[in-house]
């Protein structure tokens, strides 16, 4: 580390000290001590002890605007009255019953009436769960192996997800996935219907699965019309498409990008906001796709059940919070609310960076916001990107030691970016945070900019 890198350091270390101490006792027990690959923050992650709204509070006492957003669940912000009062009245009538209950079927309700794919509904825990749970559907509906993903889109850390997004765009698995599962994937550039045709010709594909909003959280935009194209290629290959909205459902819109586009896929897989906040994920879609987990209904078409267990399914607390947050969502204006707020926090970041005559990129769509540090200092604009002309490569060159130091310097300065470097925004992020960010943004360029960080 250079003597000026260590000024932003210092400054971090100074305020930080009871999140140095529990970092410390973190790193004896938890890998990298840490519970999620994308919390890890160099010299250590902050601790935090509470939040409201848009904001959050350390261990140390210092307060942040937040744009890590329960990574993504929290459309409302932090402890909506709504969604809080819903939690705390389940919480005292139980909160496992190992049993079916009402708020699940309201749930579902809710989900079928929201989503245009929703015909039937089952809840898992996670997003990951979904997806994972999609495919087997998808393979067992189609009788096929084959599935299709997008160079990086991300649909959860299971092992037919767990390679493509970050690196081994080649295809090749990451440690610990059997080549064998790494094989039954075909990785295309999203964006492109002649490699999408390409890639369903020999027949054997199950299901297309894709973000769409655009890959890692809309990070990697594709072309406007993509999906319609998708729609239509899979339709004739009577191949399942599967639109992984768990970042997007009920964000975009109260219906998701898919009410937004008005493109309705086979399946969905869902999770963040559908559950309020709490631990929670659901896959929704076509009833004939879904009734495989129907023993009955197998019975009639003569199919066999699919399996599919899981301890936190519908959980009673999860099901309270996901019913108080999509009536609200339901209304609209929250998901408005969010992606007006986004459209003013971008453009307020892209003047600081004209101001500063820099290369980076700030963009986005609906409610969140990127920052493109544009290591290879390319004339790129907003709209560019946006538009779905600038390749995943490009898009996903993040130079890991620039994010760290901007992380930090937003940190000092009051922001917690999430970790793209971004994030999601809220229907509770105020005028206040708004210049709260933008100010920060500029202090923290300055100072990387005095030090030679940049
Ligand atoms: N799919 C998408 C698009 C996601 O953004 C995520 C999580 O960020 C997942 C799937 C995985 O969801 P979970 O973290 O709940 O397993």
């Amino acid at each position: 580390m250079t003597s000026t890198a260590t000024k932003l350091l210092d400054r971090f270390l100074d305020r930080t000290p009871t999140s140095a101490r529990l970092a410390q006792r973190a790193r004896q027990c938890l890998p990298a001590g840490i519970a999620h690959d994308s919390r890890f923050q160099g010299p250590y992650p902050i601790y935090i002890e509470h939040a409201a709204g848009s904001r959050k509070w350390d261990v140390d006492g210092h307060e942040y605007v937040d744009y890590s957003g329960g990574h993504g669940a929290l459309l409302l912000g932090h402890n909506h009255p709504a969604v809080v009062r819903a939690v705390s009245e389940q919480l005292a009538r139980g909160t496992h019953f190992g049993s079916c209950h009402e708020l699940e079927v309201r749930w579902a309700e809710q989900i079928v009436e929201l989503v245009p794919s929703a015909h039937r509904v089952r809840f898992t825990s996670s997003g990951t769960e979904a997806t994972l749970l999609a495919l087997r559907l998808a393979r067992a509906f189609t009788g096929r192996s084959k599935i299709v993903r997008f160079a990086g889109h991300f649909h959860g850390w299971h092992d037919h997800m767990a390679f493509g997004v970050t690196s081994h765009f080649d295809g090749t698995p990451t440690p610990g996935v059997l080549p064998g599962v790494a094989e039954e994937v075909r990785l295309v550039p999203a964006g492109d219907p002649a490699a999408v045709a390409e890639a369903l010709s020999p027949g054997d594909v199950a299901a297309v699965i894709i973000e769409p909003t655009g890959g890692s959280w809309g990070q990697i935009p594709f072309r406007s019309g993509f999906l319609a194209d998708l729609r239509e290629l899979t339709a004739a290959a009577g191949v399942v498409l599967i639109f992984d909205e768990v970042i997007s459902g009920f964000r975009c819109s109260p219906g998701g990008a898919q009410a937004h586009y008005g493109i309705t896929p086979d399946l969905t897989t869902l999770a963040k906001i559908v559950a309020g906040g709490l631990p929670g994920g659901a896959i929704a879609g076509r009833s004939e796709i879904l009734d495989q987990l129907d023993a009955a209904a197998c019975q009639r078409t003569g199919r066999e059940k699919v399996p599919h267990q899981g301890t936190f399914n519908a959980n009673p607390l999860s099901a309270a919070a996901g019913v108080a947050t999509l009536e609200i969502v339901a209304a609209g204006h929250a998901c408005r609310q969010a992606n007006d707020y986004a459209a003013r926090l971008r453009s307020g970041l892209s003047e600081v960076l004209q101001r500063n005559r820099s290369s980076w990129v700030v963009y986005g769509t609906f409610s969140g916001f990127h920052i493109f540090t544009n290591p290879q200092r390319l004339p790129l604009a907003a709209e560019a990107i946006e538009s779905g002309a600038v390749d995943y490569r490009t898009l996903k060159d993040v130079r890991r030691e620039l994010v760290g130091n901007l992380k930090l310097a937003m940190l000092v300065h009051g922001v917690d970016l999430f970790s793209w470097p971004g994030g999601p925004t809220s229907a509770a992020h105020t005028d206040d945070d708004l210049a709260r960010t933008v100010a920060a943004f500029e202090s923290s360029l300055a100072c990387l900019g005095e030090q030679g960080l940049l």
